[in-house]
């Protein structure tokens, strides 16, 4: 079975799920740029309130995409997402930050954590990979925010770590799904990113293609490997293999459509 399946909802949302996620019963999903009400060059399932789009429409998107998950909208959780590492534990307490106003977000955090049952989780993209990881045997979720700062940062790992640091998860026992984003074909970066994977990546050759005086950058395989080195097992990480810059009918490219786009949203929720 593929990795990855796309989904129509009733409400005309199109949504992506892992099925080795849906087989435990953990409502997630990515959503798509299809369905929703924003107009061009939002059009039309834009989810980020901070791209210049009509707030109420980007708040009737999250609705839609949060009624074909089957998740609670108004407790839906957010952060304020800086290419950073750091990550929080989210409780009851934190229930619908962010939801409708931006502001209101988890300040300076790109990773997410709870044991909360039916407190969504919710990080945004465009070409950035987003991460899900759930622990069904301790039973707690995440989902970090995976550019090449988070990315080289090692974001990923320190989800599992941190899940295991508070909740006593076993990396061995998570799932973990690494969504749609720019791809190894599309992703062009400089020296400076390499440099980064040298220092922090043995394998760090494996990452990268060298093209002219570029290289592209894998970022779903920098994120494969640093997942396996702190335990999490190969068999258990899904990669979609969706490139977000090849796919802009269907998704977001913050990198092919100039800066000028939306985001889509990754949601977990126990
Ligand atoms: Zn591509």
């Amino acid at each position: 079975m593929d990795p990855f399946v796309l989904r129509r909802g009733n409400n005309n949302i199109w949504h992506g799920i892992f099925p080795a996620f849906a087989r435990l019963g953990i409502k997630h999903g990515i959503s798509t740029r299809l369905g929703g009400v924003s107009k061009p060059p939002f059009a039309a399932l834009n989810l980020g309130l901070h791209t210049g789009d009509e707030a109420a429409d980007v708040v009737t998107n999250r609705q839609l995409f949060c009624e074909t998950v089957g998740v609670d909208y108004e407790q839906v959780v957010t952060a304020e997402q800086v290419h950073g590492d750091q990550i929080r534990i989210v409780g009851m307490s934190e229930a619908g930050r962010g939801r409708s106003i931006y502001e209101e977000s988890l300040p300076g955090t790109d990773g997410l954590v709870t044991n909360c049952k039916g407190l969504p989780l919710m990080l945004l993209f465009a070409d950035c990979v987003p991460v899900l990881i759930a622990d069904p045997v301790r039973s707690v979720v995440g989902v970090s925010h995976a550019g090449w700062k988070g990315a080289t940062a090692k974001i990923a790992a320190k989800t599992v770590l941190t899940m295991q640091g508070h909740f006593g998860t076993n990396p061995a026992d998570c799932l973990v799904a690494v969504g749609p984003s720019i791809g190894r074909c599309c992703y062009e970066v400089d020296e400076l990113v390499v440099n980064k994977l040298q220092t922090g990546f043995p394998q760090w050759q494996q990452l990268v293609t060298e093209r002219s005086d570029k290289w592209l950058l894998d970022l779903w395989e920098v994120n494969r490997q640093q997942l396996l080195e702190v335990g999490v097992r190969q068999d258990n990480i899904s990669i979609s293999g969706v490139c977000t810059a090849c796919n802009t009918e269907v998704f977001f490219s913050y990198r092919q459509e100039g800066g000028q786009t939306g985001r889509i949203g990754a949601i977990i929720t126990l």
